[in-house]
């Protein structure tokens, strides 16, 4: 029986050679190596299938290849670090004032409040990071609960029965 062998499998080697380039450090600029990690991570998450379950295989494999450890044990230790990420999210929404009414704001200095909003970005992105990362780590079909839960929200009253 042959190796059925595929234009995916085929990219997929090619991508794990330039992971190597990227790891050997030597011939790109960071923002080169950046660029690529990010194709790198969008075309994983792609080639799993996509979805948010596609994400969590692919930062549970990055925490295997940098040797972090996620499991039942330290759970706790885990769902406190997403916490952090959390506070680093509102440190930076902190430093973004706004003028304006509140659902259409507009920062007071665009150019010092592009940098905030993209730390604000960032610390969401770490927070899910985590998050997934516990997923995968726990076998959680996260993307199953997602759907089930919305579906229940859906069920539910608008503000969920409350009136104030
Ligand atoms: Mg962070």
């Amino acid at each position: 029986m042959g190796i059925d062998i595929t234009a995916d499998d085929i990219a997929l080697a090619e991508l794990a050679g330039l992971q190597e380039l990227i790891d050997s450090g030597t011939t790109l600029s960071d923002e080169a190596a950046d660029a690529l990690r990010t194709e790198l991570c969008r075309y994983y998450a792609d080639a799993a299938g996509g979805g948010i379950n596609a994400l969590a295989v692919m930062i549970g494999a990055w925490r295997k290849r940098k040797q972090f450890k996620t499991a039942w044990s330290n759970v706790p230790e885990k769902l406190m670090l997403a916490v952090t990420e959390l506070s680093e999210a509102m440190e930076a929404y902190r430093h973004i004032e706004m003028v304006g009414e509140h659902d259409e704001a507009v920062p007071i200095d665009a150019t010092d409040c592009n940098r905030w909003f993209t730390n604000f970005g960032e610390e969401i992105a770490d927070t899910i990071i985590r998050l997934l990362d516990l997923s995968d780590a726990l076998q959680l079909d996260i993307e199953a609960r997602i759907c089930e839960k919305m579906a229940a929200n859906e069920r539910r009253p608008s503000k969920h029965g409350k009136t104030c």
